[in-house]
């Protein structure tokens, strides 16, 4: 497999099965580009590839969401810690 980025040759660095298709984590050996690719066996007809696309997408946006939704916590987290830090620090600049 190339990289989509610069075609050079890839590595692949963690390999998952799923369903009836393997998704593939892979590293570029020239530039670092990192990518996924999904491997389907060959005699699935163009309606199965197309609903494991779609099953597949799903699956990406609802990881997307979570990792947005995460991220959100993170943000509020850290606002937390700096309203802490300075109530802390007035409260040692008091008199
Ligand atoms: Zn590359």
């Amino acid at each position: 497999m190339l990289c989509p980025k610069c075609g050079a040759d890839t590595e692949v660095r963690d390999s998952r099965p799923y369903k009836n298709y393997v998704r593939r984590r892979r590293h570029c050996k020239s530039c670092k580009h990192r990518h996924s690719t999904i491997e389907l066996a060959s005699d699935l007809s163009f309606g199965k590839i197309q609903t494991l696309l779609k099953e597949t997408k799903a699956a990406l946006n609802n990881q997307n969401a979570s990792i947005d939704k995460a991220a959100r916590r993170i943000r509020h987290v850290e606002s937390e810690l700096v309203k802490l830090n300075d109530k802390i620090a007035d409260a040692e600049n008091a008199p």
